[in-house]
């Protein structure tokens, strides 16, 4: 991998990234820029889409809506950005509004003409808005306090495959732009981009998948070998479970990067799934925090911690999918297994846990919400029952608890299978790693199993 050598002043580069509740309105994103302004080693700012604009922009990538309903989503989406606007001075609202209007012409070409041709390329196009309206706003908002800061097109360095809806970027590609286009920037100014989004090679609009801004920030740190990461969030840091779930929940004050990677795989939407790689691949320490009360601290996550309990938190992932496929034609029988993930990779479906038995194999398959296809189609169903008896389940959640040594340490599934004896567990896994044993619970008992698990491994 080609990476640009590292210069003292990208040490002491932090990015920050901040997410949808952040920059959802004036209040808000008036807070970041402050958080930027008291320190001066965040040169990169990487945001979000407003709360709530990145789900109008679902809405809006849907096949045939009406004209109508096209014009009331874009209407509610300027709504959110004019009322952050109109607290910036009038001749710089004037001409932010003008470009925002622009903008949203263009965004109403572009669902005007999904609506009569549906495509995930334009889908994507669509999705992109968003961050390209708010990037741009909060350049203004970080000006209005006398910082330096201007907006920048992350399609210049964030090339992508075309996979649109789950682009992969290049990561040579990114390492290089960085070094020649973005680097020599940041030594002028802040510059404030956008999460998310990239750009494929035949100049199209990507999207990353939902919730992709952290991995867009941490691939930018890798890419500029940031010193420091700050994903600046709604809550004080990454807590021992949802803090949505329980007010039991607390905020942890250290965590090492492959904790913090099982937790964000397992659901704890608080980073994305992949943002950890990239900090991994270059130990950039990553900061969590509160952009609402950033003098609250937060949570660090880094390479090696002080202590490596066996109970580090619980994850929940819901809208799980369970599929078990069943043949006497398996016992005994050699390549079986290798002809069921042959049909699955054939439909690009990744496999989540397994568990199996003589004559029976039962997988599970995550459900990203906001994935619009159904996961597990007729036709993956379909091609499998060629092969052997086939059950779909649906309505199920994934339980993760996370720690240390959780692979031999004694009497853990005593622990946390008495604690929820009253409750109907499908599919448990164990051994694989020393980071988590997972299991599935049906979606309506999914809370209060959470809730029972932290008070016992946690209060
Ligand atoms: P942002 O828009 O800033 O990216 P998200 O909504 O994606 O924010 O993530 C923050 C949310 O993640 C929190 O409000 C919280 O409900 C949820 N969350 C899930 N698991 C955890 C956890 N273990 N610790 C903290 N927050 C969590
Ligand atoms: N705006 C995008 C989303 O809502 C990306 C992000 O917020 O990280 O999914
Ligand atoms: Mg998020």
């Amino acid at each position: 991998m080609v990476h640009p050598s590292s210069s003292k002043e990208n040490l002491s580069l932090t990015v920050a990234k901040f997410g949808g509740t952040s920059v959802a309105d004036f209040p808000a994103m008036l807070r970041c820029a402050h958080i930027i302004k008291n320190d001066s080693s965040n040169r990169l700012v990487v945001v979000s889409a407003s709360a709530g604009v990145t789900n109008y922009l679902v809405r809006l990538s849907q096949a045939n809506l009406l004209l109508e309903e096209q014009a009331d989503i874009i209407e509610k989406i300027q709504a959110i950005q004019l009322n952050i606007t109109q607290h910036l001075a009038k001749d710089v609202e004037q001409a932010l509004n003008t470009e925002i209007k622009g903008l949203l012409e263009e965004l109403a070409t572009h669902a005007l003409k999904q609506s009569q041709q549906h495509s995930v390329k334009q889908g994507d196009a669509i999705l992109s808005f968003g961050e390209q309206l708010s990037s741009r706003i909060f350049a203004q908002v970080l000006q209005s306090i006398d910082v330096n800061g201007a907006y920048f097109n992350v399609q210049q360095v964030m090339k992508t495959n075309s996979l649109y809806g789950k682009a992969v970027v290049d990561i040579e590609q990114l390492s290089l732009a960085c070094t020649e286009i973005l680097a020599p920037k940041l030594a002028q100014q802040v510059l404030v981009t956008q999460g998310f989004i990239g750009q494929d090679g035949l100049g199209e609009t990507t999207t990353l998948g939902r919730g992709g801004s952290d991995y867009s920030a941490a691939l930018l740190a890798e890419a500029l070998h940031a010193g420091n990461l700050s994903v600046w969030t709604d809550v004080v840091g990454i807590f021992t479970t949802d803090p949505r779930i329980t007010d039991q929940a607390r905020a942890i004050k250290e965590i090492s990067f492959g904790e913090a990677a099982e937790m964000a795989t397992f659901g704890a939407k608080i980073l994305h799934p992949a943002t950890l790689i990239p900090a991994m691949r270059q130990n950039i320490p990553v900061f969590v925090g509160s952009s609402k009360e950033p003098e609250k601290g937060g949570t660090q996550i880094k390479k090696s911690v002080a202590s490596n309990p066996t109970y580090r938190s619980i994850a929940l992932r819901r809208e799980q999918t369970l599929v078990t496929v069943k043949s006497p034609a398996m016992l005994h029988a050699s390549g079986f297994l290798a002809q069921v993930f042959g049909i699955l990779a054939k439909h690009e479906l990744s496999v989540d846990l397994i568990t199996t038995s003589e004559i029976s194999v039962a997988l599970t398959f995550d459900n990203p919400s906001g994935s619009t296809q159904a996961l597990i189609t007729s036709a993956v169903v379909e091609e499998l029952e060629q092969l052997c008896e086939v059950t779909v389940e649906h309505g199920l959640s994934l339980v993760a608890v996370i720690g240390n040594g959780l692979d031999c340490a004694k009497g853990i599934g005593q622990r946390i299978f008495q604690t929820i004896n009253d409750t109907s567990v499908r599919l448990i896994c164990h051994g694989a790693s020393a980071n988590n044993l997972c299991f599935l619970v049906n979606e309506q008992d999914a809370n209060s199993v959470v809730e029972k698990l932290h008070r016992e491994l946690f209060v």
